[in-house]
Formats: structure tokens, sequence, C-alpha cells
């Protein structure tokens, strides 16, 4: 596996595989990799002939600076994670490559960026899309991998993509999960042992909840019971707890009649948990 940290080597790189007639994906990351990253890696894998991951702890997309003080970096153990694994090359630039002082622009999906993280993270998106669109155009993959995790983000990045006609196809990977249900994050090794028992009853919300919406209970008490659960197990605060259309997002406040999805952000002690979940009508 090649690391390489400048966009020119990686230019070359896949103008030689794309020559040569393979095909390429990319998974971007933020590192602190775990086996949904992986999962995404072997996805890859099994569609394309070359797979990149990219590592970047994008600064444009935290609003918050002691959160991207605090996030994990492990930049050798992921190296060694990502070469056990056959990926053929690791981008990772710094900030200066991808920020140059100059850096003047900023790319931005309406509406869809606007509630759920978008309200409770100014500018998180943003700086997502800013980031996702130039690691796509520097890494010209046919391909790109992105988690249902991150549900809001790849509705996103499927706007932007379309929207801008960038060449990539875009593959959502359905989310990873602990035996327990906690969807597996890079967050979760800040959880002290007391949060991290706490940490599955979001996930458990969220399946009581659809299950609930499944039976046609009104839309506005299942959430209320669910936010109250989460609460009542421990959690701090929820920053949002909705049902939504799958695609646009669109709240919904009676039984869905098309692909709906549950969306959750809460607190626990310090550390701010997303999950979501299908809800069929
Ligand atoms: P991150 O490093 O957290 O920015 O995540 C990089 C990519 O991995 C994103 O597309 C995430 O949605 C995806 N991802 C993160 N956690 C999981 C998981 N538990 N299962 C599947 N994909 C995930």
């Amino acid at each position: 596996m090649k690391t390489l940290r400048h966009v020119a080597a990686l230019r070359t790189e896949v103008a030689a595989w794309r020559k040569a007639g393979q095909s390429v994906a990319v998974v971007p990351t933020m590192g602190a990799l775990h086996d949904g990253h992986l999962s995404l890696v072997r996805a890859a894998q099994s569609a394309t002939d070359r797979v990149i991951v990219t590592i970047f702890v994008n600064p444009a997309q935290f609003n918050d600076p002691e959160d991207l003080k605090k996030y994990p970096r492990h930049e050798a153990r992921d190296a060694a994670l990502l070469r056990a694994a056959g990926v053929d090359c690791l981008f990772a630039p710094d900030a200066q490559e991808i920020y140059p002082p100059a850096f003047a622009t900023s790319v931005s999906v309406a509406r869809l960026s606007e509630g759920y993280c978008g309200s409770t993270r100014p500018g998180h998106f943003d700086g997502v899309v800013t980031v996702v669109t130039k690691l796509l155009l520097i890494c010209g993959a046919h391909k790109a991998y992105f988690g249902e995790k991150d549900w809001q983000q790849l509705q996103i990045v499927r706007r932007l993509v379309a929207d801008l006609n960038i060449p990539v196809a875009i593959a959502g990977c359905p989310t990873l999960r602990a035996a327990d249900g906690l969807a597996m994050s890079s967050r979760n090794a800040r959880l002290t042992d007391a949060a991290r028992a706490v940490a599955p009853a979001l996930y458990r919300a969220l399946c009581a909840a659809r299950d609930a919406v499944g039976r046609g209970e009104a839309v506005a008490v299942v959430l209320g019971s669910a936010r109250r659960a989460i609460c009542e197990a421990g959690f701090a605060s929820i920053d949002y707890l909705d049902l939504c259309d799958a695609e646009t997002l669109t709240q919904l406040d009676t039984r869905p009649k098309r692909p709906a999805r549950l969306l959750a952000a809460a607190w626990l002690g310090e550390v701010r948990l997303i999950d979501n979940i299908a809800v069929t009508g």
C-alpha cells in the first residue's frame, strides 16, 4: 500500500490505473478506523480493481474547536489496518494541501443541509460538502463509498454529485453495529465504561419507535416515548429525534407512505452520538 500526501502524486497513480483499464473506488474517512470503515473498504474491493482510502480530519466541518482538538488520530494504526485489508493507496494529506493559504471556495447543498445535524452544527455540512467535492475531484474514482450511519450526509452527497455532474457513482453501505446494537463510530472510543453501557439505548429506542410506527401508533406519541426512553437511560440531552422522508429528509408527522428514516443525535456525557434506522410505511 502506498501512502500519498500530495494531490499531484495521487493523480499520477490513479491516471496509471485508469490507463491500464482498472476501475477505482474511494472511501473517504477521518481516520480512527473501525470495522464500520473496513466494511466500506470490503464493499469497494468487491466492486472495483483499486481502492483508495482517504484520511483527513477536516477542520472545516468542526463547528466546535474542542471537538476538532479531541478528535482521535491514529494514523500509524489506521495505515496498518488498511495495509492488512489490502487497500492499494492511503491518501492522507495535511491541512495545507487541502486548504492552501489563498483558499476561498465553499460548496453548499441547500435544503438537505438545513435540518437535523445542519441545525445543531452550523456550517458542518458546508465543510463536509466542500471537502467531499475536493476529494472526489482529486481522486477521479469511478465509485465512492459512504456509510448509511451518516444518513443526512449520504443524501447530501448524492444531491451534490447529481447537481454538479461529478462523474462518480455513490454507494451507500449499511451501518455496522456492535453486538449490543451501538453503531460503530470513532467517537465511541471517548465514552467512559459507564457511558458505553448506556449508549445502546439510542438504537433500542429507534428500533422500538420504528416498530410502533409500523403498528400505526401516532408518530408524535412514538417520538415522545423514544425521547423519554433515551433520557431515562442516561443520555444528557437530545439534539433531535425525528421521522423524515428517507430521500428528501422532509419531516413527517404521520405514518410514512414512502421509505422513511428515523434520525437521532443525542449527548452522552461529552460525546455526541448519532444514529438512524429505516422505517417502512
Ligand atoms: P468518518 O470517519 O466518521 O467520517 O466516516 C467515514 C465513512 O465511514 C462515512 O461514510 C461514514 O458514514 C462511514 N461509517 C462510519 N461509521 C460507520 C459504521 N458504523 N458503519 C458503516 N459505515 C460507517
